[in-house]
């Protein structure tokens, strides 16, 4: 007997099978959605105005009374034979794409203490040289080889006047795009930073520190090498040497204009966030950041908030308009420009990519270096977070900013480079204060000596 001899048993035959059809095709579609969704947002640059995808898993389904366990999320899959991993987690185009998206973390101990959310940007979680400074280095590249001024294997070679880390980013991505590097830094910066430059295959000029008016100055010396490369060439070695000057480089605020903002953005669920507090060392983190979030975002009401190091006059620039630090004062000018141990940040002179940003920079907050040991220790008892000398700068500063804004606000911060960077001096001062012993105050407050403020 064949279905064509009876046509009502062949039609409900049909229907039932297109029943079951239209069952696979919607919990087909229902596992393949969130993908297309992620992909969407991915592709908007963060800039999305659409709710982000809540990090949670999805709910199990019933499926003719039958629990269909649902171990994926829209976050993660489950491949065979191993536990759960991130859908993002796929190809990375080189080392180059192993830069940016980096996470958010809740630092639960700051936030416990202070009554606000603290979130701070991973940005050592970058792949290429584990700090902010491997957008930048990638952003300067880019542009050098759009306008010609860089050509991959001719020989070209990048210089750069750095305190260390767009040094270690630019020797990393230097050797992946086609170049050399050859880095300036003053001699006064932590020796992990120039052993790594010189692992990294960069060459390494350690001078003594100078006044920026100097000649010998470690940016100076940086640019001069790049214009004596370019006036060696010959024909039949026609390679350049490239200055890169992240200090007045406009790829510099740029990348955190056309990353960082937007990733901020995205992250505090399209911009529901109250401060974003950040060091300067050029300046181009701040800036590139804050034009995004008030300009391009509109958060008008977000206060943007500088950290600063003691010994640099950047504090007194943004809150009084002068720049000025008790380390000029006459009879007292020490060896060092920026007195201090922080590593990173702190300037004495106003940058381009400072200046790109400084009115939106609402006030400024001054951490001593006894704060950021304090700070570091701290982080690595409470959150196991081991982050270098300008992250607990930032930390400090994001606490003081938080207590002056209301129960429940959000303030996100930037956790820079990772603490291996500065075990040398700055982690050596931190066991050296004795913060490693545990006779310390408890308090996050008193252990800072900020005054606790009335509740508000
Ligand atoms: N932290 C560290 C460790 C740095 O090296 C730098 C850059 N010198 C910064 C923070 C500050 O970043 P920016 O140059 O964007 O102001």
């Amino acid at each position: 007997m064949s279905l064509s001899d009876h046509p009502r048993a062949y039609g409900t035959a049909a229907v039932a099978l297109s029943f079951i059809a239209g069952i696979l095709v919607t919990l087909g579609f229902k596992d393949l959605y969130p993908d297309l969704e992620r992909r969407f947002q991915q592709r908007g640059g963060g800039t999305s105005r659409r709710k982000p995808i809540p990090d949670k898993r999805r709910r199990s389904s019933i499926f003719w009374g039958v629990q269909l366990e649902d171990h994926e999320s829209e976050s993660s899959i489950v491949v065979p034979g191993a536990a759960q991993i991130p859908r993002d987690a796929g190809i990375s185009e080189g080392i180059e794409g192993c830069i940016g998206r980096t996470p958010l973390i809740h630092i639960r101990s700051l936030s416990e203490a202070t009554g606000r959310t603290i979130l701070a940007k991973a940005e050592f979680l970058n792949g290429a040289g584990n700090s902010p400074k491997d957008r930048v280095a990638l952003s300067m590249i880019r542009s050098a080889e759009e306008a010609g001024r860089l050509k991959p294997g001719r020989g070209d070679t990048i210089y750069e006047g750095t305190v260390g880390s767009t040094g270690i980013s630019i020797a990393a991505l230097a050797r992946a795009m086609g170049y050399r590097a050859h880095i300036c830094m003053p001699d006064d910066q932590s020796m992990e930073k120039s052993d790594l430059l010189h692992h990294l295959g960069a060459t390494v000029e350690r001078v003594p520190v100078q006044p920026i008016a100097s000649p010998e100055h470690f940016v100076n010396l940086a640019r001069r090498r790049a214009a004596e490369h370019t006036a060696s060439a010959t024909r039949e070695n026609p390679s350049v040497g490239f200055f890169a000057d992240q200090f007045e480089s406009d790829a510099n605020w740029h990348a955190h204009l056309s990353t960082t903002g937007p990733e901020i953005y995205y992250q505090t669920d399209n911009g529901h966030l109250d401060a974003f507090v950040a060091g300067a060392g050029t300046g181009g983190t701040i800036s590139g950041v804050a034009k995004y979030l008030k300009e391009t975002a509109k958060l008008h009401d977000l206060k943007v908030v500088l950290a600063d190091p003691q010994g640099s006059g950047l504090y007194n620039k943004i809150r009084h308009g002068v720049m000025y630090s008790n380390t000029e004062k006459e009879g007292t000018r020490r060896r060092q420009q920026v007195d201090t141990i922080v590593e990173g940040i702190g300037i004495n002179r106003v940058t381009e990519n400072l200046e790109v940003g400084r009115d939106l920079i609402d006030t400024a907050v001054r951490v001593t270096d006894a704060q950021a040991c304090a700070m570091a220790r701290w982080l690595v008892e409470h959150d196991g977070i081991f982050c270098g000398s300008s992250s607990a700068v930032n930390c400090v500063a994001s606490v003081v900013a938080a207590l002056s804004l209301p129960k429940g606000s959000t303030v996100v911060t930037v956790l820079c480079d990772p603490g291996m960077r500065h075990l040398s001096k700055f982690y050596k001062k931190v066991a050296d204060m004795g913060l490693e012993d545990d006779d310390k105050p408890k308090d996050l407050l008193t252990l800072l000596g900020i005054e606790k403020p009335k509740t508000r």
